[in-house]
């Protein structure tokens, strides 16, 4: 998979990609990342992007034609499909792991990121096929949800974790929150790992793991869940609980 960031720090986001498992996919090739500086499109003689809007009113506007140029190009010279052209907006959908999973399937993603007030809406109107958002907040550019996006795609893509099972059990990738880790030492400041987990009974571990991630998601997103998705085993143990609470 291959992401292509139209972005006006290119920096950024080279860095960003330069560390951790990212890093690492990107070293052994299985995630490919191209940064592009969307100000090398500027014609004018301040590489200036941006432009009062019309209409009045604060801030400054990307303009269309450096945005335009700069697609233009990318798809001439390194897009191999018809790749979905993304802008971080605060207005797109809300980004969450099923819109992950979703963009896991194409081979190559467009990721544009905008700046001061946002872009001209023709070249929007031209060149996007998705706005997505990774929160009700606003940040100053696009290049950290183009991060955001980047991080947790990439991990769902066959390779980039070490055990492929990891991204199938977490938070998200079900209906239930992810149960709480243990790890050495056994005892921690007077705390003990749960005696379940160092008895080796693993379809008593798988039990309790289930148990405590439905106690936790019923605790904190009970919006998370679905009672007609519920396995049995999962619809016997909520009842317990909901009874419990
Ligand atoms: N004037 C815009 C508005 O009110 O919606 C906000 C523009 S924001 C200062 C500049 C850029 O940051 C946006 O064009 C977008 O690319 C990015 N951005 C800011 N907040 C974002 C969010 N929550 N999700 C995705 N992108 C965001």
């Amino acid at each position: 998979m291959k992401f292509v960031v139209m972005t006006l720090f290119p920096d950024m986001i080279r860095q960003a990609a330069s560390h951790s498992v990212l890093g690492r996919a990107v070293e052994k090739g299985l995630i490919g990342l191209e940064a592009v500086d969307i100000r090398d499109y500027s014609t004018n003689n301040y590489h200036s992007v941006d432009d009062y809007p019309f209409g009045g009113g604060a801030g400054m506007v990307m303009q269309a034609e450096p945005v335009y140029a700069c697609y233009a190009d990318i798809k001439e010279k390194i897009l191999t499909t018809e790749a979905p052209v993304i802008l971080m907006s605060p207005g797109g959908r809300r980004f969450d792991q099923k819109i992950a999973w979703e963009l896991s399937g194409h081979e190559e993603i467009v990721l544009l990121c905008g700046h001061y007030e946002g872009i001209d809406q023709r070249v929007i109107d031209e060149i996007v096929t998705d706005e997505i958002s990774i929160g009700d907040y606003v940040l100053t550019g696009g290049e950290l949800p183009a991060m955001v996006i980047m991080d947790t795609v990439s991990r769902l893509v066959e390779g980039v974790l070490g055990n492929s099972e990891s991204a199938q059990e977490e938070s998200f990738s079900g209906m239930w929150l992810e149960y709480p880790q243990y790890s050495r030492p056994r005892v921690f400041r007077d705390r003990e790992v749960p005696e379940v987990l160092t008895g080796g009974n693993h379809a008593a571990i798988r039990k309790w793991r289930l148990q405590k991630a439905m106690e936790k998601t019923l605790e904190r997103r009970p919006d998370l869940i679905d009672e007609g998705a519920m396995t049995k085993e999962e619809a016997g143990i909520f009842k317990e609980l909901k009874n419990r609470l």
